[in-house]
């Protein structure tokens, strides 16, 4: 089948915002209120002579700790179940936070591969924040800012690579 690339994410990273810069369209709900119930999106990505299918996997939930685990734990049982590449998204804005560790918990011993995407990199004065995330032992961040257009060419060519 087509492969499948999972975007996951503790709420409000940008995980709806990177589906949309990617698709070059608006196909997922953006909103500055994380843990809105929304539904999963797919969209069908060509890139490099590849098809995959990109997979928002949502902002289930309220801001309520028991539900933020569910959301989280229910986003990595789909990318567990179905994903050939997941995106880990993280927001350099915020910085790295514990709900984060989790995630990066979670996914550590996946054979899965991979991509840690640091979100909201908006310019060169965040690079050193991103790097911050290597700690999450997911690889280097890749730098990433769907506001300003940063590093789309160089995302799309690893995953490209990566599938
Ligand atoms: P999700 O909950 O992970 O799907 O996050 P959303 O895509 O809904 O985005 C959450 C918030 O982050 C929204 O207010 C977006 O406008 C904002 N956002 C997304 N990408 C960027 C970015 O690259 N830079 C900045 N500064 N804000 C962003
Ligand atoms: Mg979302």
């Amino acid at each position: 089948g087509i492969p499948q690339v999972a975007i996951v994410g503790r709420p409000n990273v940008g995980k709806s915002s990177l589906l949309n810069w990617l698709a070059g369209r608006r196909v997922a709900i953006v909103d500055d209120k994380p843990g809105i119930t929304r539904d999963r999106v797919i969209y069908l990505m060509h890139h490099d002579e590849r098809f995959f299918e990109l997979v928002d996997t949502g902002g289930m939930g309220h801001m309520d700790a028991d539900e933020l685990t569910e959301d989280i734990e229910s986003q990595i049982t789909q990318a567990i179940d179905s994903a050939d590449l997941i995106l880990f998204v993280v927001d350099t804005r915020h910085g790295l936070m514990t709900m984060d560790q989790e995630v990066a918990k979670r996914l550590r011993y996946l054979k899965t591969p991979i991509l840690c995407i640091a979100n909201k990199t908006d310019d060169e004065t965040f690079d050193h924040a991103a790097d911050e995330f290597g700690k999450l032992g997911h690889g280097a961040p890749l730098k990433v800012s769907t506001l300003q257009n940063r590093g789309k060419a160089v995302l799309l060519n690893r995953i490209a690579e990566t599938l």
